[in-house]
């Protein structure tokens, strides 16, 4: 009566849905950190290529074996930073939405997300070396934006223009990625388009030892391109939430520019 998730984040979803199916308790192990779906309670698909949620459960426990964590690439624990950092884009994001009137603004939620990102920008050089510190921060950030999640009902916490851009690429390229890795393209070129404190977020990860040029996941200029200029037709096909997306005409001539800064900013 007990399923248990060992791996990185599709073993966690896997897990979760049979967990759910059978009506069995739910202990996560997670042995890489490359996404936060160790912690989060809803159940991840892909679906035609298009991320969805179809459902929610409650984890019995999760197991945070530090030495096992330590033991996967580094690199693979570094990106689980993604997952936290995708709250500064997401964060703006419903900003715009609320300013719009497309949703409701917490002005709590916003203040809590932007405290937990210092509490990540105070530890990255600790997230860089893999430290158990650097793992401790890690889950316990995912934890924290797991208990937003739960109180706002939805993930608006952590998932903007940022992840719509990466369920976009794989869609587009039906290949599979390291979430971390393909959503820290995602974070910096956002930040870009959004005018958010860029430089800032590109020193972040900089620091944490993380790269969002977008050869790091095999992404030429025409993918990219393509990926940018079809943004805004697949969030609304998808019904993803209002964004930066829905603001700014991401046209040829932007998508090329964007791919040649972040090409040449590691
Ligand atoms: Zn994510």
């Amino acid at each position: 009566d007990v399923v248990a998730g060992i791996g990185g984040g599709s073993s966690h979803d896997l897990a979760k849905y049979i967990a759910l199916k059978k009506g069995a308790r739910l202990v996560q192990v997670p042995t890489i950190l490359s996404s936060d779906a160790s912690v989060t309670s809803a159940i991840g698909i892909r679906e035609g290529w298009r991320a969805r949620y179809i459902g929610h459960i409650e984890i019995d426990r999760i197991l945070v074996d530090f030495s096992l964590i330590k033991q996967a690439p580094k690199e693979l624990v570094r990106y689980g930073a993604s997952d936290i950092l995708s709250s500064h884009t997401a964060k703006y994001d419903l900003k715009i939405a609320s300013s719009r009137h497309k949703e409701r603004f917490d002005q709590s939620y916003y203040e809590k997300a932007r405290d937990m990102l210092a509490k990540l920008a105070e530890n990255r050089f600790e997230v860089r070396d893999v430290t158990d510190e650097g793992i401790k921060t890690i889950v316990e950030l995912y934890l924290g934006y797991a208990e937003i999640a739960e109180k706002l009902r939805s993930d608006r916490a952590q998932e903007g223009s940022e992840h719509f851009f990466a369920y976009n690429v794989e869609y587009l390229t039906r290949r599979q990625y390291v979430h971390g890795k393909l959503l820290a393209v995602g974070i910096l070129a956002m930040s870009y388009i959004q005018e958010n404190e860029f430089d800032k977020i590109l020193q972040l990860m900089r620091d944490m030892g993380l790269e969002a040029r977008p050869s790091i996941v095999d992404l030429g200029k025409e993918d990219f391109s393509k990926a940018m200029m079809t943004l805004r037709a697949f969030t609304e096909r998808g019904g993803y939430y209002y964004s930066v997306i829905n603001e700014i005409e991401l046209d040829r001539s932007i998508s090329e520019e964007l791919y040649k800064i972040l090409s040449s900013t590691f």
